[in-house]
């Protein structure tokens, strides 16, 4: 649906009343701490091990070390990528890469994807709810509604609602589906959750834990362990886990993005946010239409207004984008032969199952 359209089937909704939040009771059989943090062990203790992938680098050098594991310990079949499919506002193509890999690592494939809207539909909503509601407690208080301060309708680090709604929401929803299909084990399903976070990415992931027990998602049927299998990895050991496994990766590295899975992260850096303007400006203008709808920058103190500047300056002075050599983003890491070995090796095996 087109994002205007999209745009005003949110505004004429009748705003949802929030719900009163219930404090969540976690099962009594749910454990406090993991049985073990050795990996070959949480793989064999596990009933599934669900690899969310996003298609970018981190959780593909996952995706591809954690199945060398399994396969070693053939358990290969207890494998499966989730991917969450965000619509338009991720990086083209970033589904089909997800399924690629998974075909090539032998794994079963996921695609979950929220219903109700994508992440800008879902800025505009709830901007409408947060409204809604200021007006309402400024009436009940007897102050004027047309002056109420709106919270902010953007995710933000602080409010991360597009990870819960857009990912792992629907990704709780597998989970559900996967332990139903295991039938009655007699005790609590063990299913392992691998996350391809590092500890180099930000300070807030460098405090995760390498493995943990997922207790919010954990009941009396399932018991989710999540680990994070390359937690301690460097940039460089990513790439060279790319390079080794011989699955393809997204172009938009190679274009000089350090990130993938939207197009523009609401956490991501300016210089990531400027190039995606310079390669998506239909997407830009959009985010644009967003920004003037709730009246607020889509990041905090960054609008795309001027992002959008930013990007057209650049194209001024240096002319148009152009598409740099495959390989661009592995070489850095891996040196041009080892680059060029890789890219036959991927060329050979798409033939292979083009023939
Ligand atoms: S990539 Fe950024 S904007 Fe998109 S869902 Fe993740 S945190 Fe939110």
């Amino acid at each position: 649906m087109p994002i205007a359209a999209q745009l005003d089937l949110f505004e004429i909704s009748p705003a949802p009343v929030p719900k009163p939040k219930r404090t969540r009771r976690i099962h009594s059989s749910v454990p406090d701490a993991p049985a073990t943090t050795i990996p070959t062990a949480l793989l064999r203790l596990a009933d599934w091990i669900l690899l969310n992938s996003s298609g970018g680098k981190d959780s593909q050098a996952m995706a591809s070390h954690v199945c060398a594991l399994a396969a070693k310990l053939g358990l290969l079949h207890r494998v499966v990528i989730v991917h969450s499919d965000l619509g338009d506002i991720e990086w083209t193509d970033t589904r089909k890469l997800a399924e690629e890999q998974a075909r090539l690592l032998g794994v079963r494939f996921e695609v979950v994807k929220a219903e109700g809207g994508d992440l800008l539909a879902r800025t505009v909503a709830r901007f409408f709810t947060l409204k809604a509601k200021a007006e309402r407690e400024a009436r009940e208080q007897g102050t004027d509604p047309g002056t109420v301060k709106i919270a902010p309708a953007w995710p933000s680090s602080a409010a991360r609602w597009c990870t819960s709604d857009l990912k792992r929401g629907p990704i709780r929803k597998l989970m559900t589906r996967l332990v139903a299909e295991l039938g009655d084990l007699g005790r609590p399903a063990r299913l392992l959750n691998c996350l391809g976070q590092r500890a180099a990415e930000s300070a807030p992931r460098a405090k995760l834990a390498a493995v943990e027990i997922d207790r919010p998602a954990s009941n009396g049927r399932r018991h989710i362990t999540t680990w994070r299998p390359i937690h301690g990895w460097t940039d460089a050991e990513v790439w060279k886990e790319i390079a080794r496994s011989g699955l393809p990766y997204h172009e938009a590295y190679d274009w000089g993005l350090s990130r993938l899975s939207c197009s523009f992260c609401v956490l991501g850096c300016e210089a990531d946010a400027v190039l995606a303007a310079r390669l998506r400006p239909q997407k830009a203008a959009q985010y644009i239409a967003v920004e003037k709808k709730v009246g607020a920058d889509f990041k905090n103190g960054l609008s795309m207004r001027t992002i959008v500047e930013r990007a057209k300056a650049l194209d001024a002075e240096h002319g148009e984008l152009r598409r740099p050599p495959r390989g661009t983003a592995l070489s850095r890491y891996v040196g041009k032969k080892a680059t060029r070995r890789y890219l036959a090796r991927v060329d050979h095996t798409r033939l292979g199952l083009a023939a």
